[in-house]
């Protein structure tokens, strides 16, 4: 080939790698915006029009919606949390608190944790009491009976996953159907938390769960295609378009959801990792940092609850990545818009309060 044959030929492939990745984003995403028109009554009653936007995530067929108009609204930073009294009062007989978790708190059978219990740091890991899933444990994450959303260690975040991840193999040498594993933490009782004390869940069970397998499958499916694992080509789209993009610490990459599945969500994408199972010290480590970052960012917007969960195959897995996401809850006040409604609920519909992308655009100095 000519060297005049070879440029073009280049050419040629620099134009159509641009062309191919337009189309990709359009393949992974679909968006659909609409109008709704009414006289509102602050402005004379003069006819307005809010514009909403339907997004839909292709590869599973997930969708919400959002409204701009709502979405630009400016988030007050909430203060006085009303849990002052229900911090104090629960505490005083908390199971979790390091006078009562070793009379307390339930044992694993002998045959799955032969002390009955693991520790690690300020972290204990127990059956919960009333499971509902065939392996159901409770980790305690710090000592201390409260802790506000930003005063979480990183020995803490990391002891805790060191010692679910340790559980998990626990689960894994006793039971070789038991191969879905979630890591998850509701945080104070507006993300569904029955127990002030910081704790997280973690469950093992031998099919995924609803979400879980449309995400597994999906991506099975897509990489059967595409011949490329969908999160590795998710993430090198968003860092270069960058409105999602977030950071990369370490091993793991923070992106804002185009499709959340709640409000203000943070999406981390271990780079390396398909399964709970296969996290080390070092993925520990960067997923920790990453986690506390979201803490403290989240703080920027006055939020003191949320979610968070995995989304893990069963072993590595060419077409999956490990995921973690996080979502916003309402403040932890006595009195509180639940933000899950009949579309939420009844529906499986999402109505998202935030734009991703301003999420992405105003958290992003956490990561740098
Ligand atoms: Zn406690």
């Amino acid at each position: 080939m000519s060297s005049l044959q070879a440029l073009i030929v280049n050419k040629l492939r620099y134009h159509y790698q641009n062309l191919l990745e337009v189309i990709n984003l359009r393949d992974l995403f679909s968006k659909r915006s609409i109008v709704s028109e009414l006289r509102n009554p602050t402005e004379d009653f003069n006819l307005e029009t809010q514009a909403i936007e339907y997004r839909k995530e292709l590869l599973t067929g997930r969708a919400c919606r959002i409204n701009v108009k709502r979405s630009e609204r400016k988030k007050q930073a909430q203060t006085g949390m009303g849990y002052s009294e229900l911090i104090e009062l629960s505490a005083k007989n908390c199971y979790f608190c390091p006078t009562n978790i070793k009379t307390a708190t339930p044992m694993f059978p002998s045959s799955l944790v032969p002390e009955g219990r693991i520790k690690l740091g300020e972290t204990t890991v127990f059956p919960n009491l009333f499971p509902f899933a065939k392996y159901h444990a409770v980790a305690t994450v710090s000592r201390q009976h409260f802790l506000g959303i930003d005063e979480f260690t990183l020995k803490q975040i990391q002891d805790t996953l060191k010692a679910s991840v340790k559980y998990f193999h626990c689960v894994k040498s006793k039971d070789q159907k038991a191969v879905y594993p979630i890591f998850s933490w509701n945080f104070l009782p507006p993300a569904g938390a029955s127990v002030i004390h910081p704790h997280v869940q973690l469950t093992v069970d031998e099919q995924p769960t609803n979400l879980a397998w449309l995400y597994l499958s999906a991506c099975k499916r897509y990489y059967a295609k595409h011949k490329e694992n969908y999160w590795m080509h998710l993430l090198k789209i968003e860092k270069e378009h960058g409105e999602r993009f977030l950071g990369e610490i370490g091993e793991v990459s923070w992106i804002t959801s185009y499709v959340p599945l709640g409000n203000d969500e943070i999406c981390g994408v271990l780079h390396n990792v398909s399964s709970l199972y296969s996290l080390d010290d070092t993925s520990i480590s960067d997923l920790s940092k990453g986690l506390k970052r979201v803490f403290t960012a989240y703080t920027l917007y006055g939020v003191h609850s949320f979610n968070l969960s995995t989304f893990s195959a069963s072993s590595e897995d060419e077409s999956f990545r490990l995921i973690v996401r996080i979502i916003a809850r309402p403040y932890p006040q006595s009195y509180y818009n639940n933000d899950a409604g009949y579309m939420e609920r009844l529906h499986e519909e999402v109505i998202v309060e935030s734009m991703p992308e301003k999420v992405a655009s105003d958290l992003k100095e956490y990561f740098g």
